[in-house]
């Protein structure tokens, strides 16, 4: 349900409306448009909580939403939710390039990449320090030393940087060292971790899952934002079909689907999606085409003795070719919107 406030409701008038959701146990989160102040209220709502609400002073109608989740839906928040981390603006024209080594291996290793994607004008910095690995036996990552040295890569060339939590009692030491959390795709339904996460006031990416109808994946980020953190970037990763020679299905009508349906910024995994480095170009390109907020690469300085999914690393130079094609894109996109 949300309330609507009337043009020029006044502060003690809002309080007035959080009070009585409160009162019936519920909680109001709060939507400060440059149209109107909406309050969503989330939970198990009673008729009466309703009729209340429409009898306080400064409310202008109060609607039921119709959509499963409520807080990422576009009923709830009408324009475009924009998360920023340090220099990089992600949700609003430009799209921003997210890019680094699948896991963090080295000192050298992380380094050396992150002076590529500083070079290269990309805004944020990835690696990995906790691995999702479908066999135990591969690489797991380097754990917190791996959030150390992203740490002191973010640093060092003044970048933001993404990484990965898997468990609920990691996401604070994550937190303490990364300026946006991922959750990947295996864990896209992992509700007690959905629900740490929201405890943060820190961007969360949120991975879709590879069997996760786009329903499900909004009711997944609705765990972060009814937890209280309205930063949530979605990202397309690909999803399991019948066709073997990709990884995974890059379903790309999701990004116009979900700008459709929600508020929230949504980027795509053209790597972990294609899973081939030759295929990412081109899919990048198409992501940005198809009205991405951006896209998140892999980019290693050796693909070849990578310890994680070297197939679908770009190397600098791919990489670099990559960024050139990208600029393009983006540009005659910008130009083809205005
Ligand atoms: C990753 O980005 O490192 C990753 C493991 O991705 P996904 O969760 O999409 O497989
Ligand atoms: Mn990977």
């Amino acid at each position: 349900m949300i309330v609507v406030m009337r043009h020029g409701s006044t502060e003690t008038q809002i309080q007035a409306v959080k009070d009585t959701i409160e009162k019936h146990g519920l909680k109001g989160h709060l939507s400060e448009g440059s149209e109107r102040t909406v309050i969503g209220v989330v939970g198990q709502i009673v008729t009466a909580l309703q009729t209340e609400m429409e009898r306080l002073s400064g409310v202008a109608e109060v609607v039921r939403i119709s959509k499963p989740y409520k807080l990422s839906t576009r009923e709830f928040k009408n324009g475009n939710t924009i998360v920023q981390v340090g220099d990089a603006i992600i949700g609003g024209k430009d799209p921003v390039v997210i890019a680094g080594p699948c896991a963090v291996e080295s000192e050298d290793q992380i380094m050396a990449t992150a002076q590529v994607v500083k070079e290269q004008g990309s805004k944020i910095l990835r690696g990995g320090a906790f691995k999702p690995r479908s066999s135990p036996y591969s690489f797991r990552g380097m754990g917190v030393e791996g959030l150390k040295l992203l740490a002191q890569a973010g640093k060092e060339f003044n970048l933001p940087v993404i990484t990965e939590a898997m468990a609920p009692e990691d996401v604070d030491v994550v937190a303490s060292y990364a300026d946006i959390i991922q959750i990947g795709a295996r864990n896209a339904q992992n509700f007690n971790l959905l629900d740490e996460v929201g405890k943060l006031d820190k961007p969360v990416l949120l991975k879709r899952g590879f069997s996760s109808s786009y329903e499900e994946w909004l009711l997944a980020a609705e765990y972060v934002l009814s937890g209280g953190n309205s930063k949530v970037i979605l990202c397309e990763r690909g999803i399991r079909t019948f066709e073997p020679y990709t990884r995974f299905t890059v379903d790309l009508a999701a990004v116009p689907v979900i700008k459709k349906l929600s508020h929230l910024p949504i980027i795509v995994d053209p790597s972990h999606s294609t899973g081939t480095w030759d295929l990412v170009t081109p899919i990048a390109l198409a992501a940005i085409a198809a009205g991405a907020h951006g896209i998140i690469v892999d980019v290693h300085p050796n693909p070849s003795m990578a310890k994680c999914d070297g197939a679908q690393a770009l190397s600098f130079e791919n990489f670099r070719s990559m960024t050139v094609q990208v600029d393009s894109i983006s540009r005659a996109i910008t130009q083809a919107n205005t």
